[in-house]
């Protein structure tokens, strides 16, 4: 493997080495911890060869629960030397994405890309860093911590029984006087 003039964020004075991630997508691979720094400018290029996004996927075919060892330690970019950011994907992936804010390049530690791949997400990692994405990410927290307190209440047989009949009261065409019947209370 060719190495580049880039050192592993994480392995610290492994040289990165030169591959392509896809047909198309250049990416600086670390022989050593596995993870991948892609330069904007690739990443850009190989988007824009991709033509629209397909749709994400919500639960891949083969599940991917391969392990992603994370650093709590700070990083710092190969290409450039500034922080790496970290943000949270959300959208049940329970890694974050290191970016740098400076220069705009991803590092994805190891097998983070076959997850975000499975899930159709590989190429929206630019909008990770999104305040709009980041929005999103929130609401889903706060609507899962919501859920759990819930759950803590009146168990999970009851709730997930609960969803079940929200789910089907919101896909019927008739919604609004199932809700009305519903929360009918009147002593008969
Ligand atoms: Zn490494
Ligand atoms: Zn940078």
């Amino acid at each position: 493997m060719p190495e580049s003039r880039l050192k592993c964020p994480i392995c610290k004075t492994i040289p990165l080495g030169e591959s392509d991630l896809e047909p198309g997508l250049h990416v600086h691979p670390c022989a050593q911890c596995g993870g991948q720094w892609i330069s904007p400018k690739d990443y850009w290029k190989w988007l824009e060869s991709r033509g629209p996004l397909a749709a994400e996927i919500a639960v891949p075919t083969e599940p991917q629960d391969l392990p992603v060892k994370e650093l709590e330690t700070p990083k710092f970019c190969p290409d450039c030397g500034r922080f790496l950011r970290r943000h949270k994907v959300g959208h049940g992936v329970h890694f974050s994405l290191d970016r740098c804010g400076t220069c705009g390049g991803f590092w994805l530690d190891a097998n983070e890309w076959i997850i975000l791949k499975s899930r159709n997400l590989n190429d929206r990692l630019h909008f990770v860093a999104s305040d709009a994405w980041q929005g999103e990410v929130a609401r889903q927290e706060r609507e899962k911590a919501h859920e759990q307190i819930v759950r803590d209440k009146i168990g999970t047989e009851d709730l997930e029984k609960i969803k079940s009949i929200k789910v089907w009261i919101e896909g019927h065409p008739r919604k609004a006087e199932l809700y009305a019947v519903l929360l009918d209370k009147k002593e008969r």
